[in-house]
């Protein structure tokens, strides 16, 4: 990987190819299907009660407890504490994604 941005192209790839459900399972949240998506125990706060839900179409986010939201970028920022470069390229590295010429 180099310094070189990414562009929204492989932005876009990036996003496809890093189902935002699959991204949150590994982190460990259980999530369990209901009506409206996927919904979980918020990593971000303690809770018994989930709040924390999953709509994959979209490929968004949300917690009611925190009120904060995101797509699967931000939620890769939020839980390792990475810039936006760096989630991207954690992203790419972890869909397998190669950049061209590397
Ligand atoms: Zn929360």
């Amino acid at each position: 990987m180099t310094g070189v941005p990414f562009d929204d192209r492989e932005i876009f790839l990036i996003r496809e190819a890093n189902p935002l459900a699959d991204v949150v399972r590994e982190h460990g949240v259980a999530l369990t299907e209901t009506e409206h998506g996927l919904t979980g125990c918020c990593p971000f706060h303690t809770e018994n009660v989930p709040s924390f839900h999953v709509t994959p179409a979209r490929g968004y986010w949300y917690c009611f407890g925190c009120a904060e939201g995101g797509d699967v970028i931000g939620f890769v920022r939020k839980t390792r504490s990475l810039g936006f470069m760096d989630a991207l390229r954690f992203l790419a590295d972890r869909a397998g994604l190669t950049r061209g010429g590397e």
